[in-house]
């Protein structure tokens, strides 16, 4: 067994050289998915997972613009389309300076496995640019935005390849998306997700992620008998997901005393209410200012710069900032600290070797692309609205997010659970996953 994973391994780093977390995501896919292949007669010898990390299209491109002294920028554009076996090309765009080839296949690999547990009709893709949107004006975000659209719009559609938001792309940067796009198309279409409600948005769809990744913690500790209330949580990260993951915990009933951005984190004893979120949403969404700023409101709380938030004490860590950022010390940190159940709000936060610390130890442990599938499913949800041209309401949309984590949570336990009634939900998720879109392959041939 080891070895035919190896032999696949040997060959897909031949063929993606100096791409290590596009590597990292097959890996970890590898390792539960070849055994399974390798068992089941209908897949074995058919090479579906050698198509499957094989993009079905990537697009890169030049993104021009110009920004406010007059000086001309490049930037680079990807689009990486992933697999369309189940449905359109789905997935979000992510603007940021780190962002390289390796960063979005790894991304539109989960993002295959992810929007295929979601039960939703929705392929993988992934794409964005390398644009530092820090510190940008209002106007240098648009003219990008406009630049970047004014490539992508040939290649997107409603049937076609829908993306929506991620990192450093949201609410703002879709709607000066959408704009261009409408504008070059002539077509107002459902061709991104993530819009503004007065413009074809689903309510629901800005907290999906982060409350689907706590609706997904509490699934977990339902199989222990415990709920979420009165429980400890370390976030981490301040965007988006980690605001919405906050709101919910703290709706909930539990207690969260950390969130971080890049420069460090903020530790608050007391936990967060509902005025101190208020608050980091005001901070964050409309200053865009640094988290640090919260210990000067708030001085009983502190400030670690350029430290992550996995010392802390907790039962419940959910890191919701980006790839990588629970390393093995962390993880050691976080069950020596009593922590035990671990709910990726990010994709890919853990390294392989904090993956495996987490399943040897028998915690809950949760991979994003089951836990933060909330996101996507909800841009799902808003794809049928704009299909038929209705607006559901917020319970509506908030039940069928619950259902769908639930739904998640079961086809994890189907192909997950071991012998000893250990949920390994890493197995029971590239599975669950794989199953889906594997059986569509076969049944559309060699494409
Ligand atoms: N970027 C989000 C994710 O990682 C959402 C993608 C989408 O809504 O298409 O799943």
């Amino acid at each position: 067994m080891e070895s035919q994973i190896k032999e696949f391994m040997d060959l897909v780093k031949k063929r993606n050289p100096h791409e290590p977390e596009f590597l990292q995501a097959i890996e970890e896919v590898a390792e539960t998915v070849v055994p399974f292949i390798l068992s089941n007669e209908i897949y074995n010898g058919k090479q579906i997972l050698t198509r499957m990390v094989e993009p079905e299209r990537v697009l890169m491109f030049r993104v021009p613009w110009i920004d406010d002294a007059g000086k001309i920028i490049v930037n680079r554009g990807f689009r990486i389309e992933m697999n369309s076996a189940i449905g359109p090309y789905k997935g979000g765009l992510r603007f940021h300076p780190t962002v390289n080839l390796s960063i979005l296949k790894f991304l539109a690999f989960e993002q295959v496995f992810k929007n295929a547990l979601t039960t939703l009709p929705m392929g993988g893709a992934k794409g964005g640019s390398d644009f530092d949107p820090k510190g940008k004006s209002d106007v240098e975000i648009m003219r990008f935005c406009q630049s970047f659209m004014s490539e992508l719009f040939r290649h997107i559609g409603p049937n076609t390849d829908v993306p929506a938001g991620d990192i450093g792309v949201g609410g703002r940067e879709i709607g000066y998306l959408f704009g261009m796009y409408k504008k070059l198309r002539n077509e107002f279409t459902g061709v991104l997700t993530g819009k503004g409600m007065s413009w074809g948005g689903s309510l629901i769809r800005p907290e999906a992620t982060g409350y689907g990744t706590v609706y997904f913690a509490q699934n977990m500790l339902e199989t222990k008998g415990e709920v979420i209330k009165g429980k400890t949580i370390a976030i981490s990260g301040s965007g988006n997901v980690a605001q919405y993951a906050c709101e919910k915990a703290l709706q909930l009933g539990a207690k969260v005393v950390t969130l971080s951005d890049s420069s460090g984190f903020i530790y608050d004893k007391e936990g967060f209410d509902t005025d101190k979120l208020a608050f980091i949403f005001d901070l964050k969404n409309n200053k865009r200012g640094r988290i640090n700023e919260y210990v000067k409101k708030y001085p009983n709380a502190s400030f670690f710069a350029g430290e992550k938030p996995w010392g802390i004490k907790c039962e419940i860590a959910m890191p919701c900032a980006t790839q990588n950022e629970v390393n093995k010390e962390d993880a050691k940190t976080l069950l020596k600290n009593g922590c035990y159940v671990i709910c990726e709000g990010a994709n890919m936060p853990s390294t392989p070797e904090a993956v495996h610390i987490f399943l040897n130890a028998k915690i809950l442990y949760a991979p994003g692309k089951a836990s933060n599938a909330g996101g996507v499913a909800t841009s799902g949800l808003e794809m049928s609205q704009n299909s038929l041209r209705i607006v559901w309401t917020r319970d509506e949309v908030d039940s069928k997010l619950k259902k769908i984590m639930s739904d998640i949570h079961n086809s994890c336990i189907k192909f997950g659970k071991q012998d000893d009634g250990y949920i390994d939900y890493v197995k029971g998720a590239n599975i669950a996953g794989f199953v889906k879109v594997a059986d569509a392959m076969l049944a559309q041939g060699v494409v």
